[in-house]
């Protein structure tokens, strides 16, 4: 089986799984408890793995709060934004491309009386920062964009947004699930970010863990916001329940060889990438089209229309042999909202097929294609 639905998850690497399973077994302590070594080991070990997603995104460890994945990092954000600063403004802006866990808490924000600006996208998922400027009023409280798309892969335009956002004195939330462990970056030179998400499981790590970057200023004060969820004060207050200590191992080693490996991780995905676009053009010629643009996307992700062929029935044949997907796993059962706000018809969207690639993949087993 050929897996290229690295968009959706990502397998877990065995040094991840190796470092992970002393947690679920022997080391299994409570790391808020106190005083014996079960309890400081499982603690160490969070905060050893808290240092390298640190690295990984480059901010201090206290920045960092683990959360259940991304999906509750952007609840967690958009809605401790909106009631924190709710006295001061009442405005959000994103975008039509984002992420379900993006748009439906800004629509359930909006049942709620907060104005939401939906940003147009273009042709390959991407905002306008014109557009940007002109939406940004008195009342606006937060951005939140994404940095990558889940589907086209494209690259929002991260540094000019976070400096609008910064000399508008605006908070920035950027939702970077898909670029973590994929493109190199690091926070110290993007200033105007105040909240990024991430997920473990999108850089070979386990399902189930997240994190949510949250921006101290320079006396270590975090932006404040609501917690989402309130209990015994885990995470500074800011995520309460007993930690998933495996979990943030698995998460902590991931990022860790994501980061020793990132160089050699974007070639191998690069060059991944040009033998898969050779090997479909040579397939299919003339019978796709490729709705992605080739220049500022994450590296191994193609987006491709299959000329008249429905992308569903084209999944579901090619399942047996490879694991390819319609778009997001998180709106799969409906045609895409993200081809729909870049313009795409409805026939062209269920012609599409997303292609996510993985450093672990074997160039050689490409050659599948040909068989088809
Ligand atoms: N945002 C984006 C852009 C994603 O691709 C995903 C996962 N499909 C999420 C958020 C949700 O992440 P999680 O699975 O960790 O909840």
């Amino acid at each position: 089986m050929l897996y290229l639905d690295n968009s959706a998850t990502t397998p877990l690497l065995p040094e991840v799984k190796d470092a992970m399973l002393p947690y679920l077994l022997e080391e299994f302590g409570n790391p808020s408890s106190k005083y014996y070594s079960l309890a400081i080991n499982a603690k160490e070990a969070v905060e050893s793995a808290r240092t390298h997603v640190a690295r990984l995104i480059g901010c201090s460890n206290n920045e960092i709060t683990f959360t259940s994945g991304s999906t509750e990092t952007n609840n967690m954000i958009i809605k401790g934004t909106a009631d924190y600063y709710h006295s001061k403004g009442n405005h959000i802006i994103t975008s039509k491309a984002e992420h379900p866990s993006v748009l439906d808490t800004c629509k359930f924000l909006e049942s709620k009386g907060y104005e939401v600006t939906y940003l147009e996208v273009d042709r390959y998922g991407r905002i306008s920062v014109e557009d940007l400027q002109g939406s940004i009023k008195d009342t606006t409280i937060l951005v939140t964009l994404m940095w990558g798309n889940n589907e086209l892969g494209s690259l929002n335009p991260i540094e000019q947004i976070s400096n609008i956002c910064l000399n508008r004195n605006v908070l920035f939330h950027t939702d970077a699930t898909q670029v973590v462990g994929k493109i190199h970056f690091s926070l110290e030179d993007y200033p105007g970010i105040t909240f990024l998400s991430c997920s473990a499981h999108k850089f070979h790590g386990p399902k189930g863990t997240g994190t949510a970057y949250i921006r101290q200023d320079q006396y270590g004060i975090s932006t404040p916001i609501t917690p989402l969820i309130h209990g015994g004060g885990q995470e500074n207050g800011l995520r309460s329940g007993t930690l998933a200590v495996h979990n943030i191992v698995g998460m902590g080693k991931a990022a860790e060889l994501a980061l020793r490996n990132l160089k050699i991780n974007i070639e191998t995905l690069v060059e991944l990438e040009e033998e898969l676009i050779t090997v479909l053009e040579k397939k299919f010629s003339s019978h796709i089209l490729f709705n992605n643009d080739s220049k500022d996307k994450i590296p191994g992700v193609l987006n491709v229309q299959f000329i008249g062929i429905n992308n569903e029935i084209l999944v579901k044949k090619l399942a047996p042999i490879m694991a390819v997907s319609t778009g997001s796993a998180c709106s799969s059962s409906k045609p895409s909202h993200v081809l729909q706000s870049a313009g795409f018809s409805l026939e062209q969207v269920r012609n599409t097929v997303r292609f996510s690639l993985s450093h672990i993949v074997n160039k050689e087993d490409l050659v599948l294609f040909n068989n088809l």
